[in-house]
């Protein structure tokens, strides 16, 4: 794909759409960077990142911004259903989002992971392995910088390693990644996807294009990724937590073992690994297959599995305060996760829990919440939805408070050891905050506190 020399709009400011504004203007595109939202509203850290010469229309959008475009670039917030961008199709436009255009213009073989759940997770504990091999490697996409920017300065013998959203993958035309993981697939983002199958459709386009010598990791025990494996042009790997396989990486003897192409490898104890919680395992078996797909060596991979202690806002240990330990799980903005956090723990919790509620079944939360928890706190917009399920559910003790500080404070004057306090809300954040890591941020500065 051509850029220099040609026009491009750029939909969204914000770190992908910024990225690949300056990135698409350093090679010559004239570029005119949109957002509906005003200038002023911008981030001003983010906002003097925007090169000089980038064309800047902010506030309302219409048509007339498209005349004379050759390509339309859609960050990862702005939905590829937004009016502008269909017209823009209907007017035959390219449209694409930043990850494709990370695709045009990177020269190394790209490793991708996507997932409704562990994608960052994996993603970064992939790119630590790659690290640690010494092999050139940036680590971007939905995570920290954008990838567009990320893979300019890697060569042919590095690697990129990327966390795809189904965002990211509405708006693909080339993009094939060598190693393409997908770790599991629940109803998330439906509200913007329309329905379960084009979500799923999304996901599937991160191996769309492979052809026979790439691969694609999938998730065994998830029955909808399973099945996946017809589609999949390439090869295909299996991980496994419950199977053990002919080929594939699975949980035996107390070890992770992989086996491929008629060899086998104990990559390292289970217990040696330090990442938290049976969803960990999942997320570390897939980053394992994919380093060793790409060349690490078995001795690097566990090295890292041995090292890696997970990423901020992921059942992150706090503080213990008393006896008792905190734990941030900040990240966790469905039930799903909640769920995979209260399963990490043997029981004598308490939980803090709440936020924007979006509406998932409960069932399975509350049932396990019944088993592993003394004491349920709720905040927020869902809490008497929650409340409601928790009751009818049986949990023993489910207290409701208004805000964070009231949460953590009741929550200290509860708990005693073997308790651990544990904030995974289950629910998106935006009721009451920005985002999930302002959230957890806050939590972390009150846990500090209670010291
Ligand atoms: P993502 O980037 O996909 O949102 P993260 O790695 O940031 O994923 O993890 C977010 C939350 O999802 C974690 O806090 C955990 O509760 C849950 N989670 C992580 N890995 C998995 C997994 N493999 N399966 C299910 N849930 C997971």
């Amino acid at each position: 794909m051509e850029f220099s020399g040609k026009k491009c709009l750029v939909l969204g400011a914000g770190i992908s759409g910024i990225s690949a504004a300056n990135v698409l203007q350093e090679l010559g595109v004239a570029v005119t960077l949109s957002d509906a939202k005003p200038l002023d509203s911008l981030n001003p850290s983010l906002a003097s990142q925007i090169h000089q010469g980038i064309r800047l229309s902010f506030g309302k959008q219409d048509e007339a911004l498209l005349s004379g475009q050759d390509y339309v670039i859609v960050s990862p917030g702005v939905s590829i259903y937004s009016p502008l961008v269909e017209t823009a199709q209907r007017n035959g436009k390219l449209v694409m989002s930043e990850i494709e255009v990370a695709y045009q213009l990177c020269k190394a073989p790209l490793l991708a992971i996507t997932g409704t759940n562990g994608k960052t997770t994996t993603t970064t504990l992939l790119g630590e392995m790659v690290k640690r091999s010494g092999r050139p490697v940036v680590v971007g996409g939905n995570i920290g910088l954008a990838l567009s920017q990320e893979v300019r300065g890697l060569g042919p013998d590095g690697l990129a390693v990327a966390e795809i959203s189904s965002f990211q993958l509405e708006g693909v035309i080339n993009f094939k990644p060598h190693i393409a993981a997908i770790l599991n697939l629940t109803p998330d983002h439906i509200d913007r996807h329309r329905n379960i199958a084009t979500y799923q459709a999304m996901k599937e386009r991160i191996f769309a294009r492979q052809q026979g010598s790439d691969i694609t990791i999938l998730n065994y025990d998830d029955p909808v990724v399973r099945e996946m494996k017809s589609r999949v042009p390439g090869q295909v790997v299996y991980f496994s937590r419950k199977k053990q396989m002919e080929e594939g990486i699975f949980l035996a003897d107390g070890m992770i073992r992989l086996v491929w192409q008629g060899a086998g490898y104990d990559i390292c104890l289970i217990s040696d690994i330090k990442l938290k919680g049976g969803h960990n395992l999942e997320n570390a078996m897939a980053a394992a297959a994919a380093a060793f797909l790409a060349g690490v060596s078995i001795a690097d991979i566990a090295a890292t599995l041995k090292a890696f202690a997970g990423v901020e806002h992921r059942i992150e240990p706090v503080a213990t305060v008393q006896g008792v330990t905190y734990y941030n799980d900040s990240k966790a903005t469905n039930p799903e996760s909640t769920i995979k956090a209260l399963e990490a723990f043997s029981g004598n919790g308490i939980l803090l829990a709440g936020g924007r509620d979006k509406n998932t079944d409960l069932t399975e939360f509350m049932t396990l919440a019944k088993e592993k928890l003394d004491v349920l706190i709720l905040f927020g917009e869902a809490k008497e939805r929650f409340q409601q399920a928790a009751q009818k559910l049986g949990v023993k003790r489910i207290e409701i408070t208004q805000t964070m500080e009231e949460a953590v404070r009741l929550a200290h004057s509860i708990a005693r050891p073997p308790q651990v306090v544990l904030l995974s809300p289950a629910c998106a954040s935006y009721d009451m905050f920005n985002n999930y890591e302002e959230r957890g941020r806050l939590f972390k500065e009150l846990v500090h506190q209670l010291r």
